[in-house]
């Protein structure tokens, strides 16, 4: 039996044998492109030479795609695991030809692929073309169905044309388009999910499990025009795609994708942890959630391998409700802790070695993942309780749905995603109302928006004119003419600026750098022989640069030329950009190429830098990377920053911004290379439209002061350079030379001798905790022998004594002991508390019914000691001056209870 590598293999080396060239797949993610989620297809890489963007590198590719589809135009989600063959990841093979062969090559190579080189019994296959359109004014594809029984073996009879929903294809509604035409095969009547409904008929396109479509060629031949017209295309292109985990099943004989070396791995480890066997059957609850929680696996792994993280909107979110979803179908395999981290490395067993980036980044995955399902795991018990009370509910209504509230109430507060809530009401027949579902998130949004709502500007893009400001990589000043302004919600481009607070002027011309790519926006001054304007910070709208600020001094007219200075903090500014390149690079030398960066700031003060790592740096890792960045500094190499179409960017291997969009045009910081036309000699390269110190060694010093975890796997280090540098070692230096001071000691010995007083310190504390035990123990005894030694009147003992007791704490714990002993007592006791005399007194309450009381006693022997006291007729206390008189005070309480017991 074929593995699923060979397999990957025979498609690969068959199609290099024709003349193709292997292209790696592109990451899930698609980079540079915001249409699109996540790639869906083989072809997603190669859109631009279809639109005639740009030329192709080669004539003939063949590949093997990572592709997701849960989102958008093709989303298979809700058909994992109830079917076979449907999953949300899956690797897509393809070839391809850029206007070189056509149709007649595609379907015969296909062919021969499939029954000859993999031997498939073409008895089992069937082919469809495509039949024709009145509405496009398109005919039946003839020269596909004739090729088909000319170059292939297949009978006339297994070719079926069928409609524009199956088998026409097109990227868009305009654009490249042209028909399809597939392999299907037949996997057996058993396999049909509708036997049992009368009237049912399987078709190729039918959906019930019966035909499984293997391979689709498609035909790039027409361009649809804005007006819905199709005319032929000059290039004509061939787009294939085969279903990876379809033909390994079909190919190692199984019933099921599942069932491949593809997921069995998955599978079996699922078991383990599960402690519950898999029986591969459709249809039954606990398999089903074997077969979604392996299938998400494998989305997990890949899409945040390939920098999606779970998060609130967009991608994340996409990935945020894969994993809530497998969760809680996890809760069906008795799992209520995190396990799907665990996972991670069987994943990485079956497909690392074809992708090597998931085994790269498997430890960052599994913190991400692990991370994620710990916060979910705190809600969704909760979460699946009031599930089944609202579902309880709508069984028991007319309507059989959930309502909006309890959809809404399960996201906001349980973090259940709508699909999570609409698949667990499918399992009951129950409906949600996604309408009520919509209208409250749309209030919460609104809700959101109206508390963000800042003094930022509002205005519309297309009022605002285009600033040239390329001179920001240049020089920190440049005369300008003012050509308009805008305050909250108004733009002006006429007259006089009358404006008190926040305004922002546009200039024809500036040198301020407008934020963006994580560094601020410049401050400095704008200034005319009219007006003097502060400006605080520098934002772009489309191309156009606002300084934001507010007047000093008078004001300026639209049409008056100024002067524009941005402030000294430009240099520190540019000192830790360069600075923050020098450390991506050398966090990469230090830890690896998985080191990805999720974000940065940088400002006048100091730099951060966000990126991707499972766990703390060591303190060697830290200095290691401190050490690399220094050491590129002593070496002071020029900066060169040039701006290049993208490909070629990205062929220097110039590293870009995970989700960052950029135009063909980018520019492209190189560090380390002195020769200007060789860029690729640089050590480090980013596309960066920052501004940069033109020497390394200016920026004078570096140093992290911070590494903290800002989310699952995303790490954050804070550092400084130049003069901030100085400024923070001074400071520091300043600390020392203090403590040297008060310590007395040279600073070479300060942590001995710091260490030795925490030592010191711990052994005192130690040693004063058990001497106050010991006094506490002595306390009891001596309280102990009054007892014993007391006065009795009859069943009564009068317990009053002086006690070595230092604080009332311990007086009590005498009370309490005496009490408890003596059943029945009046007690007085004298002691020192905190150096100052003090009385405490205790009755039982048998005594205190016969009107004995522990505050009259104290009341009346506290000014003896020149003090004052009170309390409760069980328990009193009293402090004073005179510690000569306590054996007075103590006399006078002993005579006290003795006449008012005895005249009781
Ligand atoms: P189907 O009708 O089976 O959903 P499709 O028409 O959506 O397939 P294409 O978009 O033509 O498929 O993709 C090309 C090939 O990729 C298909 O022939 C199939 O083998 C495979 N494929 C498509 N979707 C999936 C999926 N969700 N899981 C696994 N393989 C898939
Ligand atoms: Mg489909």
């Amino acid at each position: 039996m074929p593995t699923a590598k060979q397999i990957r293999s025979d498609f690969i080396d068959f199609f290099r044998d024709r003349g193709h060239e292997f292209i790696p797949s592109s990451p899930i993610v698609p980079v540079g492109d915001d249409t699109l989620l996540f790639a869906n297809a083989g072809m997603n890489q190669f859109k631009d030479i279809f639109l005639g963007l740009s030329a192709p590198d080669c004539r003939r590719a063949v590949n093997s795609q990572k592709c997701l589809r849960v989102s958008g135009k093709h989303n298979d989600l809700e058909e994992v695991g109830k079917d076979t063959y449907h999953h949300t990841f899956f690797e897509m093979l393809g070839n391809w030809s850029f206007d070189d062969y056509f149709k007649a090559e595609a379907i015969e190579w296909a062919w021969e692929l499939v029954t000859k080189v993999w031997g498939i019994d073409q008895d089992r296959l069937w082919a469809r073309v495509f039949e024709g359109d009145e509405t496009d004014g398109l005919d039946k594809d003839e020269e596909a169905a004739r090729l088909w029984t000319k170059v292939t073996s297949i009978s006339a009879d297994r070719v079926l044309a069928f409609g524009k929903k199956d088998n026409f294809w097109a990227m868009g509604d305009t654009g490249p388009c042209g028909p399809c035409s597939e392999i299907d095969i037949d996997l057996g009547p058993d396999m049909c999910s509708m036997q049992h409904v009368p009237g049912h008929k399987c078709t190729l396109t039918g959906n019930c499990g019966r035909f499984m479509e293997l391979w689709n060629l498609v035909f790039i031949q027409y361009n649809r025009d804005e007006d819905g017209k199709l005319t032929p295309l000059k290039a004509k292109y061939i787009d294939t795609g085969l279903g990876m985990e379809r033909i390994v099943r079909v190919l190692q004989n199984k019933k099921s994708n599942y069932d491949t070396d593809l997921f069995m791995p998955i599978i079996d480890s699922l078991s383990d942890l599960t402690s519950r066997k898999y029986t591969s059957r459709l249809g039954n609850k606990s398999d089903n959630a074997f077969r979604v929680v392996a299938d998400h696996m494998r989305a997990m792994v890949f899409a945040i391998t390939d920098g999606a993280t779970p998060s609130n909107e967009g991608r994340g979110y996409v990935i945020r409700r894969i994993l809530r979803r497998a969760a809680r179908f996890g809760r069906e395999l008795g799992m209520h802790e995190p396990f799907m981290y665990k996972l991670v490395p069987v994943v990485v067993e079956c497909l690392g070695d074809v992708f090597g980036e998931i085994a790269e980044r498997a430890e960052y995955v599994s913190t991400v993942i692990q991370s994620e399902e710990q916060s979910f795991g705190r809600t969704l018990d909760r979460g699946i309780e009031i599930f089944n009370d609202a579902a309880e509910h709508a069984e028991k209504s007319a309507q059989k749905t959930i309502s909006g509230e309890d959809a809404f109430r399960l996201y906001d507060t349980y973090g259940f995603p709508l699909d999570l809530t609409q698949l667990m009401a499918t399992e009951r027949s129950l409906e949600v109302d996604t309408t009520g579902f919509e209208k409250l998130m749309n209030e919460q949004r609104e809700r959101a928006r109206a508390a963000q709502k800042s003094a930022t500007f509002t205005v519309a893009d297309a009022e605002l004119p285009l600033t040239e400001d390329l001179h920001k990589y240049h020089t920190d000043q440049c005369e300008s003419t003012i050509i308009s302004w805008v305050k909250s919600q108004g733009y002006s481009n006429q007259g006089r600026i009358e404006a008190a607070g926040n305004i922002g002027i546009v200039l024809d011309r500036t040198c301020f750098y407008a934020e963006a790519g994580g560094q601020v926006g410049d401050c400095g001054l704008i200034e005319s022989e009219h007006g003097r304007f502060i400006v605080e910070d520098t934002t772009k709208i489309a191309n156009c640069v606002i300084h934001q600020g507010k007047f000093a001094e008078g004001t300026f007219t639209v049409g008056e030329k100024v002067t524009a200075t941005v402030s000294k903090d430009r240099n520190a500014i540019k000192k830790n950009h360069t600075a923050t390149h020098l450390l991506q690079w050398a966090l990469q030398q230090t830890l690896g190429k998985s080191v990805a960066q999720q974000g940065s700031l940088v400002g006048p003060q100091y730099l951060r830098f966000d990126f991707t790592w499972p766990k703390a740096l060591t303190v060697e890792q830290i200095k290691k990377v401190e050490a690399l960045v220094r050491e590129k500094i002593a070496e002071d190499e020029p900066i060169v920053c040039r701006v290049m179409p993208r490909d070629k960017a990205e062929k220097l291997g110039a590293m870009a911004l995970f989700g960052e969009k950029y135009g063909s045009e980018v520019r492209v910081v190189a560090i380390g290379t002195k020769n200007k036309s060789h860029l690729d000699e640089a050590f480090s390269k980013e596309f960066c439209g920052g501004t940069h110190v033109e020497r390394i060694g200016s920026i004078g010093g570096f140093k992290i002061t911070k590494e903290e975890s800002i989310s699952a796997g995303v790490r954050r280090i804070t550092a400084l350079t130049g003069e901030k540098l100085t400024e923070f070692l001074e400071k520091r230096s300043e600390i020392i030379d203090e403590l040297c001071e008060t310590l007395k000691v040279p600073a070479e010995d300060l942590i001995d001798r710091v260490e030795k007083l925490i030592k010191e310190n711990k052994k005192l504390t130690k040693q004063l905790k058990s001497a106050s035990k010991q006094t506490g123990v002595d306390v009891l005894a001596e309280a102990k022998k009054l007892l014993e030694k007391c006065e009795k009147l009859g069943e009564t003992s009068v317990v009053v004594g002086r006690l070595s007791a230092t604080s009332v704490e311990q007086a009590r714990s005498a009370v309490d002991m005496v009490k408890k002993k003596a059943k029945s007592a009046a007690i007085v006791f004298g002691f020192d508390d905190d150096e100052k005399p003090a009385l405490l007194a205790a009755v039982t309450d048998d005594l205190v019914k016969k009107g004995l009381s522990a505050a009259d006693i104290v009341k009346a022997i506290a000014p003896i000691i020149d003090g004052g006291g009170g309390g409760r007729p069980q328990m009193a206390q009293a402090g004073g001056q005179n510690p000569e008189k306590i054996n007075d005070a103590l006399n006078k309480a002993a005579e006290l209870i003795k006449s008012k017991l005895t005249n009781a």
